[in-house]
């Protein structure tokens, strides 16, 4: 399971396939992180600089995280994507296709002055977050879509 978890500072991803639930998360910063607790991570619990520390110390690197930029990344079903916004401004977007076979992302791409931001890995996770809240298999022809798959 990938989940994407956002507050006005950073983002946190989240792979459940990899953690193997030491709770160092849960140690290092307990209003944050509560297994007890759906969804299990609320990052407006605790200061982004404490929620920094305790992912930095998972030993599993299923928690991860980046700054935000101020950048809003959401999912567009009726239209197979996910699209990042500065503002108004759409600045980069993640597409896919939806068979029986199950969601295939064929398209990931960011506008060249937002590189390095890791805006991309949002658009991504967004589609795969989707995708399994809809019980659908994710795969992707997007060979950046498909490292962040396999990560
Ligand atoms: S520290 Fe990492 S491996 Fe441990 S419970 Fe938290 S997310 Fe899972």
């Amino acid at each position: 399971m990938h989940r994407l978890y956002e507050n006005d500072d950073i983002v946190v991803f989240w792979n459940s396939d990899k953690c193997f639930h030491a709770k160092r998360c849960v140690h290092g910063s307990p209003g944050c992180f509560d297994p007890s607790r759906k969804p299990w991570i609320d990052l407006n619990r605790a200061e982004t600089k404490q929620i920094w520390q305790a992912i930095s110390e998972c030993p599993s690197g299923a928690l991860s995280c980046l700054y935000r930029h101020e950048i809003d990344v959401v999912i567009d079903v009726e239209n197979c994507r996910s699209i990042a916004f500065d503002g108004d401004k759409e600045i980069g977007e993640c597409n896919y296709r939806v068979s029986e076979e199950g969601w295939n992302i064929y398209h990931t791409g960011v506008q060249d002055d937002y590189t390095g931001k890791g805006i991309a890995k949002r658009l991504v996770y967004k589609v795969i977050e989707e995708a399994e809240r809809n019980h659908a298999q994710i795969a992707a022809t997007c060979s950046y879509a498909a490292k962040v798959i396999r990560e």
